[in-house]
């Protein structure tokens, strides 16, 4: 019975045989031609039906695999997670009770909470400021899983964190309420604290679609 070393020996010998090649392989003209072949009908199919499409023709025939970004998203997976955004109650204010769960479990400490009354006897706390400095984060989902209010969820379907400064990739309360009103290259507003009635006067802007329909 031959030892575990020489399997393996056998097993890296067998792994560097390269078979040889044929006189019609090595020439490589086939190949050339299969590859040309190929690839021109790719481009003639989706040159047709690019243009069928434009005509109204054959919609239901994707063309080409190109997925013309940004003006055209991906719709990825909803396990996947994406930029962060606070939910809101009816009247426009956060879910967010400030129980600091977040912060807590964050191991980038890149949650930034200040914590207020609420004029609501029935609601304990509320955010005044809520920030999350992307810069640093690791998109590790903790802050979602900690939340007892489901009131952070990473669910928006962006994942665009490009910006020219670090600045760029801080998301304040109002980006965070209200994902992709902030203009890219607009300077965030850091750490800036709003009162419940200012929370009822932002823009309110509808949550993402369900994965799969679109944005
Ligand atoms: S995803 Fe992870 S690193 Fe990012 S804010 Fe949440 S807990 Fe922190
Ligand atoms: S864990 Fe939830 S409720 Fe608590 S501070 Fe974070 S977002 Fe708010």
């Amino acid at each position: 019975m031959s030892t575990l070393g020489e399997q393996l020996l056998h097993r890296i010998r067998d792994a560097h045989k390269r078979r040889t090649l044929t006189w019609w392989e090595r020439i490589y003209l086939p190949a050339i031609a299969q590859g040309l072949w190929i690839t021109s009908m790719h481009f003639w199919r989706n040159l047709f039906l690019h243009i069928a499409h434009r005509l109204g023709l054959f919609r239901d025939q994707p063309a080409s695999v190109t997925i013309q970004y940004p003006d055209q998203r991906r719709i990825t997976s909803p396990r996947l997670r994406t930029r962060h955004r606070l939910t809101k109650r009816e009247d426009g204010t956060p879910r967010c009770v400030a129980c600091m769960m977040c912060e807590t479990v964050c191991p980038a400490r890149c949650i930034y909470i200040v914590a207020g009354e609420h004029p609501d006897p029935n609601v304990e706390k509320v955010p005044k400021s809520f920030d999350i400095d992307l810069g640093k984060c690791v998109y590790c989902g903790y802050c979602v899983e900690a939340c007892p209010e489901d009131a952070i969820r990473m669910d928006t379907q962006r994942h665009d964190i490009a910006a020219y400064s670090r600045d760029g990739m801080w998301l304040d309360i109002k980006e965070l309420l209200n994902p992709g009103t902030r203009q890219f290259n607009e300077p965030p507003e850091k750490f800036v604290q709003l009162t419940p009635s200012e929370f009822r006067q932002l823009p309110q802007t509808p949550p993402p679609p369900p994965p799969g329909t679109g944005r």
